[in-house]
This record gives structure tokens, sequence and C-alpha cells, in this order.
């Protein structure tokens, strides 16, 4: 009996140890997704300033970049036009449907003191 009481500590033991190194190995996953995301998008998301639903590249000296980055991936996202005029903002990302509104984009532009997107023409 004092066999299979051993045999079950020594399992309980295993199992504690395999949840351990399961955790840790959860915690590295993730950290690793987040710097493959950010390697993909080519931008080192330490310049990225959180602008609410999105971000806004920091390009030093206080300046800020007219290029929106997307608020789920942080991939640069595009224009997308309605006749000439542009109606929102869509994440480059491949598998990401993230758009953001260009008023969002313009109301950002004015409280974060950016001069504002070519896009806007006048
Ligand atoms: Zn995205």
């Amino acid at each position: 009996m004092s066999f299979l009481v051993e045999q079950l500590e020594r399992t309980l033991q295993e199992v504690e140890r395999l949840e351990k190194e399961n955790a840790r190995l959860a915690a590295d996953k993730e950290s690793l997704a987040a710097k493959v995301a950010e390697l993909e998008s080519g931008v080192p998301h330490d310049n990225l300033v959180d602008a609410g639903r999105f971000f806004l590249k920091n390009l030093g000296g206080g300046g800020l970049d007219e290029v929106p980055y997307c608020g789920v991936c942080k991939s640069p996202m595009k224009p997308h036009y309605c006749s000439d005029d542009p109606i929102e903002f869509r994440c480059a990302g491949e598998a990401c449907n993230f758009a953001l509104p260009y008023r969002d984009l313009v109301n950002a532009f004015q409280k974060y003191g950016v001069k504002g997107p070519a896009a806007d023409g006048s």
C-alpha cells in the first residue's frame, strides 16, 4: 500500500512540475507572438503612441507620423476613398479587419497637434 502512496506522491509532483512548465511556456509563447507582430509590422512598438482606438508613430522630437497604425495588430493602415474623399483607414494586415473612420483620425490629429494627412487635400 505504501508503494501506491509513494507512486501517487511522485505522480502529483510530476503534475505540479508540468503545470509550472506549461505556465512558463504559455508566457514565452505570448511574448514571442508580440515580438513577431512587432517585427512583421516593421515598426518598433516602442515608437507607437496610443491614440485611443489606434496608434500614431512617434517620429522623435515631438512629431507624430500621419499614418495611423492598427489598434489591433499595429500594422500601418491605408486610406480608402469614396469618390475623392477618404472615408476610412483600413488595416493593411492580412487577417485583420480593423477600420478607422476618417473623422476619428482627423479628431486625433487635432488632439495631438498633427498637421493632417496628405489625403486631406485642403
Ligand atoms: Zn490590424
